[in-house]
């Protein structure tokens, strides 16, 4: 490493807790910052891709990951029945070390990174978020929502879909807008044989299955409609009955075990796209607060420990700060585009009702290029 750096990471979600592993392993200063005092997380499943497993295994998180996960290779394309129509593959470079896909529920990622973190000797700030930043000569001042200051030689906004650091950097961007779709998650026990990623085409819905553990799986429901009220949690459940009416095979399992106790969650997808360069002076923007998008390639956390290796991978080896974050900008753009555009591409299918084929064939392109080492 050519420089230590004082580096000041905001928000503690996938992006952030991976950047400040990658930056402490290098010797840089730390401080990780999150607004929720409780650095909580939903209680939903998340499915993981090849090209995320191999980025959890150059954050040295995989042999972790692995041992609670489900892991496995390929997507079973099936009928609104559960009859099997065909295989999406889930192919990942031969060097990579990794399977295909997986799933994993998110707080145990959540256990795994923020113990690392902790043990990382990195200063952790919860209920903490940024006032204001300034841009210096040769890095940042930052006021705190707890009203102090301190200088940085670089600032990291992790801070997702609704980030703060992003409108203090750039107010004029467009804001995070509706996309068209709720996503209903839910979490059921795996029946014996489930042993593969689902999704169920050709019905109102799409709907999804992830193995997320030796026992459980979590379900998601994509609906497309313009705009929903508030969803009370007691109509959570019968509401997600009534959207799997048609469905059968596991879903019809999945439906009949609804009932109060379940947990169920519901949430408009939204995202936006930020034009190029994520950055300004000493102040980057990475994960969601720099390339939001919709789940459908389900690489959202990927990219953001990809982005976390390469942002520290650049600054190891540029001479100041801002080169670094122009060499990042280049090698991550055209990748985290990708996801964005082929994410929202299969989102306009979905909602226009396109064929299985046509859903199934942008998402095998974009796994297949995604595959490719970064
Ligand atoms: C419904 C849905 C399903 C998804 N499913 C998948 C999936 O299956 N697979 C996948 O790979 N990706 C999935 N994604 C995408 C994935 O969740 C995100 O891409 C990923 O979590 C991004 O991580 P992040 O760290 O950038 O942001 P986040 O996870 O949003 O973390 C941001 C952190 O910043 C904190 N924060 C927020 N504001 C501030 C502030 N002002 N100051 C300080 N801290 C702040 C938050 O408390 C949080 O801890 C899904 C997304 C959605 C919406």
């Amino acid at each position: 490493m050519r420089h230590k750096r004082r580096v000041l990471v905001v928000g503690g979600g996938i992006a952030g807790m991976a950047t400040t592993l990658m930056l402490r392993r290098a010797g840089h200063t730390v401080r990780l910052i999150d607004l929720d005092p409780g650095w909580r997380v939903y209680g939903a499943g998340i499915t993981i891709t090849g090209p995320t497993l191999r980025a959890m295994k150059q954050l040295g998180i995989y042999d972790e990951v692995a041992a609670q996960a489900y892991i496995g290779h390929g997507i079973r394309v099936c009928d609104i029945h559960g009859r099997f129509l065909h295989e999406v593959p889930t192919p990942i470079s031969p060097t990579a070390g990794v399977e295909g896909c997986g799933g994993i529920m998110r707080p145990a990622l959540h256990k795994i990174l923020s113990a690392q973190v902790l043990a990382s000797g990195a200063e952790v700030g919860l209920g903490l978020t940024v006032e204001a930043v300034k841009d210096l000569e040769q890095g940042a001042q930052v006021s705190f929502s707890d009203g102090t200051e301190a200088d940085f030689d670089l600032v990291v906004g992790a801070d997702g879909l609704y980030s703060r650091v992003r409108s203090l950097l750039f107010p004029e961007a467009e804001k995070p807008r509706y996309m068209g779709q709720y996503v209903w998650r839910t979490v059921a026990p795996r029946p014996p044989g489930l042993n593969q990623r689902h999704f169920f085409l050709g019905g109102p819905h799409k709907v999804g299955l992830t193995p997320v553990s030796a026992d459980s799986m979590y379900m998601f429901l994509l609906e497309t409609c313009e705009g929903r009220d508030h969803v009370k949690d007691v109509d959570l459940a019968p509401t997600l009955s009534n959207l799997l009416q048609s469905y059968g095979g596991p879903l019809q399992a999945i439906r009949e075990g609804l009932s109060q106790e379940s947990a169920v969650i519901v949430r408009p997808l939204e995202a936006f796209r930020l034009p190029q360069p994520w950055s300004r002076g000493h102040v980057q923007l990475i994960g969601d607060a720099a390339h939001p998008t919709t789940p459908q390639l389900a690489s959202g956390a990927g990219l953001a420990i990809e982005d976390a290796l390469v942002l520290a991978a650049e600054l190891d080896v540029a001479d100041s700060v801002p080169e670094a974050l122009h060499n990042f900008m280049r090698r991550r753009h055209e990748r985290c585009q990708l996801v964005v555009e082929s994410s929202f591409e299969i989102g306009d299918k979905e909602r226009s009702g396109a064929s299985s084929a046509e859903q199934t064939a942008i998402l095998a392109r974009s796994l297949s290029a995604l595959a490719e080492e970064i």
